[in-house]
């Protein structure tokens, strides 16, 4: 099962991925920092994961949802 899917099916925790990973004032993820405390452009993979898993939620196929990192994550299965 992919992560997405699991997103889906946990609501509480869904909505919450999505509060947190908002962008900032410069359109940067307010949570994904990396390494060395710099922030990930936004919208970052995780959100797009839990956009894509409220795609699901509300009616979407899952694997259809489209975004930045959709090539990447097709890569990684
Ligand atoms: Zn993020």
């Amino acid at each position: 099962m992919s992560l997405v899917a699991v997103l889906a099916g946990m609501p509480d925790l869904l909505e919450r991925t999505l509060i947190e990973h908002a962008p900032d004032s410069r359109g940067q993820c307010r949570e994904c920092r990396d390494s060395s405390g710099i922030s990930a452009a936004w919208p970052c993979m995780m959100r797009e994961m839990a956009d894509e898993a409220s795609d699901i939620r509300n009616g979407g196929l899952p694997g259809t949802y489209g975004g930045r990192h959709r090539t990447l994550r097709a890569v990684r299965g």
